[in-house]
């Protein structure tokens, strides 16, 4: 049994070797199918329960995708975005009464400026643009 066991964890990691893997964002993916397939057992036969059992198996299947998938840099970049953007939104939240939160027309970069200044010229610190806004 234990021989079977360790043959078995052996075939695992050969099978995940190379792979992605279990990341924030499958993790994500597989949270919100397990909402929509509990919300589409409470929905009455219809064309809504048709379209929550679709986003269930679509949720589903990218998190399969995700954990699955070769192309190891590529969902790294994916997942790195998403936690930058769960970051963001955490500061955003935390300082909300504080500052105010633009992004940059031309190169789209967060800034960040005290609230209650009135409409004062914003400059980016990475290209240098400039552009008004009420704080
Ligand atoms: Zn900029």
């Amino acid at each position: 049994m234990r021989k079977f066991l360790f043959r078995m964890a052996q075939k695992m990691r050969a099978f995940f070797y190379g792979r992605n893997g279990f990341d924030d964002l499958a993790k994500l993916s597989l949270i919100l199918s397990i909402i929509f397939f509990l919300i589409y057992g409470f929905l009455p036969f219809g064309i809504l329960k048709l379209i929550f059992s679709l986003i269930t198996y679509g949720l589903m299947g990218y998190a399969y995708f995700r954990i699955l998938s070769k192309k190891v840099y590529k969902r790294t970049q994916e997942n790195k975005k998403y936690l930058g953007a769960i970051n963001m939104t955490k500061t955003r939240w935390k300082q909300r009464k504080t500052h105010k939160f633009y992004r940059c027309p031309k190169c789209k970069t967060w800034l960040r400026v005290p609230k209650g200044r009135g409409k004062i010229t914003i400059t980016c610190v990475k290209c240098s643009t400039k552009f008004d806004k009420r704080t």
